[in-house]
């Protein structure tokens, strides 16, 4: 057989305690062993990284983006080392590196770093001396030598992005669950396993909460082409590919019912009916790089209208402060938060070509007694906002009545 250079990812809960670490390391030196060249990227152990938010957040809450980076990168380059020394335990040689030092260089948007460039050549070095590569996922480094990372879940990223500069033959990525499935097998255990998922669907149903990848890798492997093989680290069955074109004859309606929970909504009370206000609030709300997602503004028979709109949770205080501050300046009347709502969404390309399918989730939402309190939708996927204590049994009831628990 040739030689192969594959990108093995292992997250979070893959690596979360020795025996796990251990079953990695074998699993990585299997690999080797059969003539491979292997490149592994590791995520912190289990939970660390929320963990160490939690610890930043008990010191201060308004902590520098800088001082997170230099805190969160901390649990990828405990991962690498431990990876290494199992690797050595095995007789497997290994060497670890941080993202700075195999050169992954970004720009300086600390906790949300855009990859510059990659420059491989130690990777490659090191490949040529018969060694496993560890690499730390999520992080990189900026020209002026600050540590950065790359946004929640970014060790997706950082394999994709290695894959694609090493030209390498297969980018895998190790997770606790066999693949995508058509929602969170957590949530619905009647969920399937898909064998292909288009880039673009992929892409959909992670923007829209799916955490099993990060969008931002998929953009980069769509980008470029890198097929991606998701499959679970516990067993030898194979996973899910994500690729360009799925060898389905015609595109499935609805292949995919997502979930978030991570979004709050800040309402503006009797907002002046007049040009410029919107643009203002969003102006200001996009300097203080809070991004807002939905938009709802209510149509008004006074002269005033409430303007409704979606953030991540952890731009909510930011968002608040702001938008409070703007509602004064702008004789707007009450700010108003809401953190328990969720975001449900159907994802497929075939509801393209299909009119009805709006109707047919609103349906299903609404025999549950559940009430849409926000609607969006994209040319392949259409989510509503909903009370987070519905969460569950809105995904459950959609993936009954879009077919996809047969
Ligand atoms: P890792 O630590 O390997 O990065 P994550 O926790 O980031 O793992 O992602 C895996 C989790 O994603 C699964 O445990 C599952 O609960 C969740 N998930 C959400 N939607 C899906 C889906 N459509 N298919 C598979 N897993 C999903
Ligand atoms: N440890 C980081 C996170 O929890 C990166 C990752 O897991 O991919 O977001
Ligand atoms: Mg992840």
């Amino acid at each position: 057989m040739a030689k192969k250079l594959i990108v093995q990812k292992f997250g979070g809960s893959s690596v979360a305690n020795v025996e796990r670490i251990q079953n990695v390391a074998k699993r990585v030196a299997d690999y080797k062993k059969k003539g491979n060249d292997v490149v592994v990227v590791v995520s912190a152990l289990g939970d660390t990284t929320d963990e160490l938010i939690t610890l930043a957040g008990q010191v201060t809450n308004e902590p520098s983006e800088r001082e997170m980076d230099m805190l969160l990168s901390t649990g990828e380059q405990i991962s690498v080392a431990l990876l290494a020394m199992a690797l050595h335990k095995l007789k497997c040689q290994a060497i670890s590196f941080t993202g700075a030092q195999v050169g992954i260089i970004t720009d300086k948007s600390h906790t949300r770093a855009r990859i510059v460039k990659i420059n491989c050549d130690k990777i490659k070095e090191e490949l040529k001396k018969g060694r496993v590569v560890i690499v730390a996922g999520f992080q990189g480094v900026t020209p002026e030598q600050d540590i950065t990372t790359l946004g929640r879940g970014g060790s997706d990223l950082t394999a994709v992005a290695l894959a694609k500069e090493l030209s390498a033959d297969e980018c895998e990525i190790y997770t606790d669950v066999e693949g995508i499935y058509t929602t969170d097998p957590r949530i619905e255990p009647k969920a399937k396993k898909l064998a292909e998922i288009t880039y673009d669907e992929m892409l959909e149903m992670a923007s829209l909460g799916a955490q099993v990848m990060q969008a931002r890798s998929i953009e980069v492997a769509k980008k470029f082409d890198v097929p991606i093989h998701v499959r679970s680290s516990f067993s030898a069955n194979s996973g899910t590919m994500i690729i360009k074109e799925a060898k389905r004859m015609e595109d499935v309606l609805v292949n995919g019912i997502t979930l978030n929970k991570g979004e709050a909504k800040i309402t503006i009370c009797d907002v002046p009916d007049k040009p410029g206000i919107a643009a203002k609030i969003f102006k200001e709300l996009a300097l203080v790089g809070v991004s807002v997602d939905m938009i709802v503004q209510n149509v008004s028979h006074l002269r005033s209208t409430d303007i409704s709109f979606t953030v991540n949770k952890p731009g909510l205080a930011k968002g608040i402060k702001i938008t409070k501050s703007l509602a004064k300046e702008i004789g707007a009347g009450e700010v108003l938060q809401d953190e328990d709502i969720a975001r449900v969404s159907i994802v497929g390309v075939g509801m393209k070509s299909h009119p009805g399918v709006a109707a047919n989730m609103f349906g299903t939402l609404a025999k549950e007694k559940i009430n849409i309190e926000m609607i969006s939708t994209s040319d392949i996927s259409i989510s509503c906002i909903i009370q987070k204590k519905f969460a569950e049994i809105a995904v459950k009831a959609l993936h009954e009545e879009f077919g996809l628990s047969k």
